[in-house]
């Protein structure tokens, strides 16, 4: 069985996340989503409102997915969760630069593991998070972004 992981911050989950793990789904019989927790950055949401949030709007792959919270390197867990490949998703060349030195720091880390990037659909590539928050904040329409079920947390978390 091949398995990936998929690490990224998810706060919260967007269409253009969904659609990376879509993407990486036709390749991998297995997706572990690692929601990863930054010690020095506190998220809109806790890890675990994160988790219930990919859960729910990935349900219809869910026998396919496992969605946990990490505290550790991606590298190292991957090793642990018996993966192969780390999934990221490219939206423009802006993040390219960033994921040619993750990629890089962790072959130095583990020369096995290898990354995988899939490009999202254009309608997607210029949204991230931040954008959503940022758009939520100020009560924009949030349903091209965002399945309904975030857009209601994010409306709870800004009422
Ligand atoms: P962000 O906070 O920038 O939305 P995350 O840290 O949650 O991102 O990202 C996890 C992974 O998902 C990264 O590889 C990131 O490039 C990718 N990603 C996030 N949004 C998109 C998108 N709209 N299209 C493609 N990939 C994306």
């Amino acid at each position: 069985m091949k398995t990936a992981v998929y690490p990224g911050s998810f706060d919260p989950v967007t269409y253009g996340h969904m659609d990376i793990a879509k993407r990486a789904l036709k390749v991998f019989d297995k997706l572990i989503i690692l929601i990863s927790v930054n010690p020095n950055k506190a998220g809109l949401f806790t890890p675990e409102e994160r988790v219930d949030m990919v859960k729910e709007v990935m349900k219809e792959c869910i026998d396919k997915i496992e969605v946990i919270i990490s505290n550790d390197l991606t590298v190292k867990q991957t090793e642990t969760l018996d993966a192969t490949h780390i999934i990221r998703g490219l939206r423009a060349v802006t993040d390219f630069e960033y994921e040619f030195q993750m990629t890089h720091a962790n072959r130095v880390l583990n020369r096995d593991v290898d990354s995988i990037f899939f490009m999202t659909d254009h309608k997607y590539s210029f949204l991230s998070s931040n954008t959503v928050k940022e758009i939520a904040q100020f009560n924009g329409d949030l349903k091209k972004f965002v399945p309904k079920y975030v857009e209601n947390k994010l409306k709870e978390k800004y009422q």
